[in-house]
């Protein structure tokens, strides 16, 4: 007859291993804790130069808000630590708990500037594809739009780079950090992966986020520059993109390209809130 087994330590090994197996589950929750809420406030940090240097760059006339408001500029810094926190939080747990040293042993470091911006170009193109979905899949499905994406569209045309991340934990959850989840899974099985590659695109998928959500247009250079040069990719979706995004939801829903929107006839490039987009009044 067969009977349940007890787990009794026998011997003082088995205590040990026990001992390692906590000490390691809590190794991964303090890693996981210190870089989920440290993503969280390198993009508060991100935000408050960013809105800093906007605000400087108008003062000079070198860019231009797309739709002027007098109202105040909210600042939501709970949203960093909470929306963008906790599921990154839960990432590292998995990454540290189940990939981690598989991940390790195949990583490189190498400033390769080809391979490095190859490899962030191929990121965003596959980002972009996954943010679409999601985001469309918000919009599509009411009561998932209720639960999860709401919140980000609250402030409506009064959007700013310190509204980047107001929204639900749920919504950054499903379109970046499952993303990032994925990518890990597929550096995963590669027979290496480059750090500085996954590092650089974090860095430019943050300052792209907060481009479309600065409120003002951008010139050429600048946008250049904060989108690592895949901007300049044609039909690259720009600052006023996304914006447009915040004026009307039913348009222009994917972030780093315009091809998804174009495909599905939902690309618009103009609205009648922002100067210059509307038309003449008779005199
Ligand atoms: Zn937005
Ligand atoms: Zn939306």
């Amino acid at each position: 007859m067969e009977c349940l087994e007890l787990f009794i330590p026998r011997s003082p090994t088995q205590f040990v291993i026990s001992t390692d197996t906590v000490q390691r589950e809590a190794l991964c929750c303090v890693v996981a804790l210190a870089a989920g809420f440290g993503v969280g406030a390198a993009n508060y940090v991100f935000e408050r130069v960013g809105f800093q240097l906007c605000r400087a760059l108008e003062a000079r006339g070198v860019v231009r808000r797309f739709v002027p408001t007098g109202g105040q500029f909210e600042e939501h810094p709970l949203s960093n630590v909470w929306a963008v926190g906790a599921p990154y939080i839960a990432l590292y747990y998995l990454i540290a708990r189940f990939l981690w040293p598989g991940l390790s042993e195949r990583m490189v470091v190498s400033f390769n500037l080809l391979e490095v911006w190859v490899f962030v170009w191929c990121a965003m193109v596959a980002h972009d594809a996954w943010f679409y979905s999601m985001h469309r899949l918000f919009h599509q499905v009411k009561p998932l739009f209720r639960l999860v994406h709401q919140r980000h569209h609250q402030n409506g045309s009064n959007v700013t780079v310190l509204g980047t991340a107001f929204g639900d934990a749920a919504d950054i959850g499903l379109c970046f950090v499952a993303f990032h989840g994925a990518l890990g899974l597929a550096l995963w099985l590669l027979p290496r992966w480059n750090l500085v590659g996954v590092v650089t695109l974090i860095a430019f998928e943050v300052a792209t986020n907060i481009t479309g959500h600065c409120g003002y247009e951008l010139p050429l250079w600048m946008h250049a520059a904060v989108t690592a040069g895949v901007g300049l990719t044609p039909m690259a979706a720009t600052s006023k993109t996304h914006y447009i995004h915040h004026l009307d939801p039913r348009y222009n829903k994917a972030l780093y390209f315009t091809w998804c929107d174009r495909l599905a006839g939902s690309y618009r490039d103009k609205h009648r809130l922002i100067a210059g987009d509307a038309p003449e009044k008779a005199a």
